[in-house]
């Protein structure tokens, strides 16, 4: 008898809100769902006017027509975070040639935060630019995968502030990496490992200076399908004032 491999028998299912929130005039986050290629993301752009908005979209856009189709099987989780690594080049560029051309654009900037699940594989490959989030549920237990990108958090690396310190530090949002730069560091890249029953959310800091990890384990452990859970989410960040833009998207694996 053949037994199949479980990570095989993996069925994802996906969901994703942008919302504007409850203070700002717009919305310049942007976001990625696209289940039948395999690829989900979140951006949340910065600028003057209109042009953080073009940031975000711009990344999220080059992001989409890299992965029109899902990778193929053969691809390993190395090859295609090379890959990923590439294309976040490539969305660097395309909001630097924007802003060139674009005397309101000049300046703009996003995060960006992607996963591409392996097919048939019990992994993920993650890959991120600035204080957007990627993290996971498993067994009730909540792990934030990616590191932020803000001066903030190389103060904590070098012990010279406390997490608690800060998220509530007035430079909280300072990004030491963003797309749109000239000098923008490498994207991080990094291969999880997912296993049926695990949650995967993706953020914007629209939620997560709303909601701490403790909130937002709880949200997540609702035993409800992804639509509600983003929704839950998003209706909690705005019942604590919904100061920013708040994306999200959760990624969640059952069996087939
Ligand atoms: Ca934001």
């Amino acid at each position: 008898m053949v037994v199949p491999d479980p990570a095989a028998l993996m069925n994802w299912s996906s969901a994703g809100v942008t919302d504007r929130g409850r203070r700002r005039a717009r919305n310049e986050d942007a976001l990625l769902l696209r289940p039948h290629a395999r690829i989900y993301a979140v951006a949340d752009g910065m600028g003057g006017h209109a042009a953080g908005n073009v940031a975000s979209q711009t990344a999220i856009e080059v992001l989409a027509a890299a992965f029109e189709r899902a990778p193929s099987p053969r691809i390993g989780s190395a090859t295609l975070a090379r890959r990923l690594l590439g294309v976040f080049n490539d969305a660097n560029h395309a909001i630097l040639e924007h802003a060139a051309r674009h005397r309101e654009c000049a300046g703009m900037g996003t995060t960006l935060t992607a996963m591409v699940p392996l097919a048939g594989s019990d992994q993920c490959v993650i890959g991120h630019v600035g204080d957007s989030r990627a993290y996971r549920l498993r067994a009730g237990e909540l792990t934030q995968l990616t590191r932020d990108h803000t001066w903030v958090q190389q103060q904590v690396d070098a012990g010279m502030l406390t997490f608690a310190e800060a998220r509530h530090h007035p430079l909280a949002s300072v990004l030491s990496r963003v797309l749109g730069t000239a000098a923008v560091g490498p994207a991080d890249t990094l291969v999880v490992d997912a296993a049926p029953g695990d949650i995967f959310l993706l953020s914007t800091d629209g939620l997560t200076t709303m909601l701490d990890d403790q909130d937002v384990r709880e949200l997540l452990s609702q035993p409800v399908p992804p639509a509600e859970l983003t929704k839950s989410l998003i209706d909690a960040a705005n019942e604590r004032g919904g100061l920013d833009n708040t994306t999200v998207v959760v990624v969640a694996s059952g069996r087939g």
